[in-house]
């Protein structure tokens, strides 16, 4: 599921949300003011592909080293 990212233009809080596709064209309500004039940023999804850095998995220590008797 896509995150979305929100900004709420009455009290200014940012939040992100997980949505279906189906529910995508949804807008949740502010979860601090729950003010409905919520505003999607679309710019999320670029940004949060390219967050993932520092994330590397340095070799799996799962190789048994003579499990077998
Ligand atoms: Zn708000």
């Amino acid at each position: 599921m896509p995150l979305y990212e929100y900004r709420c233009p009455d009290c200014g809080h940012e939040f992100e949300m997980m949505l279906r596709f189906s529910e995508s064209n949804k807008i949740p309500a502010c979860p601090r003011c729950e003010g409905i004039r919520t505003q999607k940023k679309l710019s999320t999804v670029a940004t949060f592909a390219n967050s993932g850095s520092g994330y590397q998995s340095t070799g799996s220590s799962c190789a048994s080293s003579g499990g077998f008797s």
